[in-house]
């Protein structure tokens, strides 16, 4: 694995930087209003194990909502695919993240998708494990696996989200109503604020994004992470509903599988090339990172990234 700094990448960050100032961090999870607003870094993992990085590349992050996609590939490993979709949909919203309208119209009364905070509640809870303990170590050494990564979560932003997440409760009291989840709401809220917090920079996203470019294979050994189904199905996530509700403007103006986070994170994958790590935490109105999606525009236009 070779890594370097790169001019070319530099360049687009200058470019596209100043957008920074046009938007705000995250602050409804208090300890994420810490983040520098001007933090902008973007490392490339190419499929022969080259690696290019420009920005705040060492700065950690938390995993936030790009958790839901790794999350959701450990699920459909521990009980299947028939099994997980009985109880979360596979539907686009246009609604927020957080959104808990469209859990009451819906019929059946599941989760429109695995991508909102309704569906990651619910997959989170079929987590396989005899306790909170031991699910807790099963997601975290699925992640590390992904990343080749000894990896730990922030505490403080998991327990500031455990604090204050009332809606989140809410979205899993109403779920456990209509026996979408079972079991005990507060533990499954320790596990799914944990899992949120992991913590991690760009580079190690940039991995993680690589194994999905190669349909779930180490970039490195050629070891299979993932069987490729699930690879595919958690891409698949990523077009049509990985970017919140500006999932489709992102997908034609950049055109490739993207995950955010309201950390200001973005895992990004171009199929059998390229993972992605983006950090930058100024959001736009949508929760995602506003110099970070331009900084892929760019990207996208120079090296036509798109898929379609
Ligand atoms: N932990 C955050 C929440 O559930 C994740 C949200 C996000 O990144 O979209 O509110």
């Amino acid at each position: 694995m070779t890594c370097q700094t790169s001019d070319e990448l530099q360049s687009i960050i200058n470019e596209v930087h100043s957008l920074a100032e046009e938007g705000k961090v995250a602050d409804y999870i208090p300890a994420l209003a810490k983040a520098n607003k001007q933090d902008l870094a973007v490392t490339i993992y190419k499929s022969n194990n080259e690696c290019l990085y420009a920005g705040s590349y060492t700065k950690k992050f938390t995993l936030q909502s790009i958790s839901k996609v790794l999350v959701l590939a450990l699920a459909l490993q521990d009980r299947g695919i028939d099994y997980v979709f009985k109880r979360v949909g596979m539907e686009p919203t246009g609604d927020p993240f957080n959104s808990i309208s469209k859990l009451e119209t819906s019929i059946p009364s599941k989760p429109l998708n695995p991508m909102i905070n309704a569906g990651a509640l619910a997959v989170t809870n079929m987590i396989k494990g005899e306790s909170l303990h031991e699910k807790w170590a099963r997601i975290l050494n699925f992640v590390q696996c992904l990343s080749k990564k000894n990896l730990t979560y922030d505490i403080e932003v998991a327990n500031s989200e455990l604090e204050t997440a009332w809606l989140n409760r809410s979205l899993c009291y109403f779920m456990k109503q209509h026996q979408v989840i079972t079991g005990d709401v507060e533990e499954l809220m320790m596990l799914y604020t944990k899992q949120c917090a992991i913590e991690m920079d760009c580079f190690d996203l940039a991995r993680i994004g690589a194994v999905f470019a190669l349909n779930g294979m180490d970039p490195e050994t050629g070891e299979r992470l993932l069987p490729i189904q699930i690879a595919r199905i958690c891409k698949t996530f990523m077009v049509t509903c990985g970017m919140y509700n500006a999932s489709g403007e992102f997908a034609i103006k950049v055109g490739i599988p993207a995950k955010s986070g309201v950390s200001g994170g973005i895992l990004a994958v171009v199929p059998d090339q390229y993972g992605i790590g983006v950090f930058g935490p100024s959001l736009d109105e949508k929760g995602n990172s506003i110099a970070g999606i331009k900084l892929l525009e760019e990207l996208a236009k120079r090296f036509d990234f798109s898929i379609f």
